[in-house]
């Protein structure tokens, strides 16, 4: 027992009495000390070898050393004292966390394309509000009271009389251009429109227009002709060919649908023109002489053309993309593969 108290008398006065600096020292003090072989495991052995009368006694004894060992390696082991690194002692040539860069949606690119391309021919971009009132949208393009479009079905109405509804095409931008403008007015409305169809593949209640209206003298349909096919060949390749057939909008006369040959069959037939080798990409027309009036416009000196598209088509046609509701879904396996697309 004597013996014993001499021992840790002496590994007292050796913890006290040790410098230590450094990792690897303090390593070395834990395991001779604190290690399962080390020297307060060991002496918390000779517990059997004590006298019942005095293992109370050797018993704190032992505590406090073990407290005084611990508290000796608290002190100096590893990070005990590092200091907390400020601003100045920061590694700022480590390399930060990625920031993810987004893509341009599809339709954002098609668009931008769209006006690009029209940009060179002289057209400026023309802007209306998303909530129209029924005279821009129906009654001053020669929409007539009974037709389908100005129905509650197929029209989202937000008021009713007066009627505020969600404009159902960028035709309304027109409108209101050639209030406020004179000829020569020439300009595309890209937007978004509105209609009440059941979302599926190929319908969908919101979508995206571009329309474009070239009002000035000597206006001709030869002009329209020679703008549409100037763009296609822009947007689509020099190879594309163009057909129109007639058609009937309200608000122009001539009215015509243009096609386009078959980009994934060059016009031989195939399942996306379903055999005919032509696919149909936009409406347009000679603005209707009404229409001018409507606006003040003197139809027997000003001629014009407007055409429209929906920008979800051309992006169909472009990319392949057979879904409509892929546009809005923020599916981010589908938007990233625009990453590189221009
Ligand atoms: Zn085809």
């Amino acid at each position: 027992m004597e013996e014993l108290l001499e021992k840790l008398d002496t590994y007292r006065k050796e913890i006290i009495g040790t410098e230590i600096s450094g990792a690897d020292a303090a390593e070395a003090y834990r395991i001779r000390f604190l290690g399962t072989k080390g020297i307060v495991k060991n002496l918390f052995q000779e517990m059997k070898n004590v006298p019942a009368e005095r293992k109370k006694e050797f018993g704190q004894i032992l505590n406090e050393f073990k407290q005084l060992a611990e508290s000796k390696y608290d002190e100096v082991k590893p990070n005990a004292q590092r200091p907390t690194p400020n601003a100045n002692q920061m590694d700022w040539s480590l390399p930060g966390d990625p920031i993810s860069i987004g893509t341009r949606h599809p339709i954002s690119i098609v668009r931008n394309r769209i006006v690009q391309i029209f940009g060179r021919l002289g057209f400026s971009v023309a802007e209306g509000p998303e909530i129209e009132d029924d005279w821009h949208n129906f009654t001053a393009l020669n929409l007539p009271e009974d037709h389908p479009a100005r129905d509650m079905q197929d029209t989202f109405y937000i008021h009713k009389n007066p009627d505020w509804l969600l404009r159902t095409h960028t035709s309304s931008v027109q409108a209101r251009v050639m209030e406020k403008q004179k000829p020569p007015i020439r300009i595309i409305c890209p937007g978004r429109v509105y209609r009440n169809e059941t979302i599926s593949a190929r319908a969908h209640c919101f979508f995206t227009q571009c329309e474009g209206l070239y009002v000035d003298e000597n206006v001709s349909f030869a002009d329209l002709k020679q703008t549409l096919y100037f763009f296609v060949q822009e947007m689509f390749g020099k190879s594309v060919k163009i057909r129109f057939r007639p058609s009937y909008f309200p608000f122009t006369e001539p009215s015509a649908e243009m096609d386009i040959s078959c980009l994934i069959c060059g016009g031989s037939g195939c399942n996306v023109c379903k055999h005919t080798g032509w696919v149909e990409i936009l409406g347009s027309g000679m603005v209707h002489p009404k229409m001018l009036q409507n606006f003040g416009i003197d139809p027997n000196k000003y001629t014009g053309f407007a055409f429209g598209m929906g920008v979800e088509r051309i992006c169909q046609l472009k990319y392949r993309i057979n879904d409509l509701r892929l546009y809005s879904q923020n599916d981010l396996r589908f938007l990233k593969q625009f990453v590189s697309a221009t």
